[in-house]
């Protein structure tokens, strides 16, 4: 960089960034595929991913024939997503002026927290969960809450009450103005929780929805689970909003296809500030074409959590795993007695990722994502050679 076009006199443009920009922390990403397969010395297409809940069958035959038959490439997507949000009111029963796609869940994620948060507002975290919610409030000055799930990671719903009672928020906030709390605008909810798997009942989501907050509820699982979505429940609830994603069970992760469930007037300020193209048209073109037949998508769907049982009862077989019981594509484990993270680069040596954690909430615990059955049963042979390691 050359720094001659700013004299002494004048501040490094770098300055210039907002201050909550220059003091965050760079995200550490996962090592890319190629990178990691090169360093294990392990062709990619023999290891096996169960780190990411990614879908192992990946997009259905007729998504890869309809990307490459679709004939206008060259042409900008329609801005309102038109086709695909009458799809997707057919396949969620909710109409498409309440359905907003987006490009991933995350986007959506996004645009709440910059719709809503102003500098030292604050959202209302459940961790363990989906670090997304707390990262993007930080992206805008944001503060996050934390009220800690109980031990078989249920939503502490008294504890959250109690924390909103705790801030008489606009009343304080005119009292004293300099030692004003925060105002807590946004509470969000993972049902399936990632990565603990376990589903928000019904009651408890009515009790939180009756605060006076914006209920964020992220589905991203949803079709692993065995009780329904709450999509519908957006056209009774002013306060709730829905994310849903093609990512996990339509196996698209990497064309980045989501979308919201939203009350009309929050769908009305969403309209205004959406990125106009936002969602592209190859991922368009293959929700489409995934909605085009839900019935195959739901079949692999039975077919992974089929396969998830199965994974269960073999992971509960072993003395140092824990399996917490899950209402997704994945499984998340105590390590009891031995280092998870040392568990977790043996399976990598071996050619399997699984993910690992060691924090607060999650302590010496893995995640693993469910696979095929041949990747089970290659992950199970290792896991049991490695007990008497
Ligand atoms: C994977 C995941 C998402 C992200 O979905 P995208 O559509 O890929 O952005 C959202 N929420 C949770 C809890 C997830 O695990």
């Amino acid at each position: 960089m050359t720094m001659n076009a700013y004299p002494a006199a004048n501040a490094h443009p770098a300055t210039l960034l907002r201050p909550e920009i220059a003091d965050l922390e760079e995200y550490t990403p996962i090592q890319p595929f190629e990178v990691l397969s090169r360093r294990l010395g392990i062709p990619a297409e023999r290891i096996i991913k169960l780190d990411a809940n990614e879908n192992p069958y990946g997009p259905l035959p007729v998504v890869a024939e309809a990307l490459a038959e679709y004939p206008f490439y060259h042409i900008y997507p329609d801005p309102q997503q038109a086709e695909l949000r009458e799809a997707l009111s057919g396949f969620v029963g909710v109409p498409a002026a309440n359905i907003l796609p987006t490009h991933g869940a995350d986007e959506l994620l996004d645009y709440l927290c910059r719709l809503f948060l102003q500098p030292g507002d604050a959202i209302l975290n459940c961790p363990p969960t989906f670090g997304m919610y707390s990262f993007d409030a930080g992206l805008v000055g944001g503060k996050t809450i934390e009220v800690w799930r109980k031990p078989d990671h249920a939503v502490d719903v008294a504890a959250i009450e109690q924390a909103m009672g705790d801030w008489p928020i606009e009343i304080n906030r005119e009292q004293s103005p300099i030692v004003a709390p925060p105002k807590v605008k946004l509470l969000f909810l993972t049902s399936p929780n990632n990565p603990s798997g376990n589903w928000l009942a019904d009651e408890d989501l009515r009790r939180l929805l009756a605060l006076p907050l914006l209920v964020v509820l992220d589905e991203a699982y949803v079709e692993f689970a065995d009780y329904p979505s709450r999509a519908d429940w957006v056209l009774q609830y002013d306060n709730l909003v829905i994310l849903r994603t093609f990512s996990k069970a339509a196996g698209i992760a990497g064309l980045r296809l989501g979308y919201g469930i939203c009350p009309a007037w929050l769908m009305a300020q969403l309209w205004k500030f959406k990125q106009p193209y936002n969602v592209n048209v190859a991922a368009s073109v293959a929700g489409l074409a995934s909605l085009q037949h839900v019935d195959q998508i739901m079949a692999v769907v039975g077919k992974l959590k089929d396969e998830r049982n199965r994974l269960f009862a073999l992971l509960q077989t072993l003395p140092y795993l824990r399996p917490y019981p899950t209402q997704a594509n994945f499984i998340l484990c105590d390590v009891v007695g031995r280092d998870a993270k040392q568990l977790k680069q043996a399976l990598e040596q071996r050619g399997v990722l699984v993910r690992h954690y060691n924090k607060p909430g999650l302590q010496n615990c893995i995640r693993i994502s469910v696979g095929r059955p041949e990747q089970t049963d290659r992950l199970l042979e290792i896991l049991r050679e490695l007990v008497t390691l």
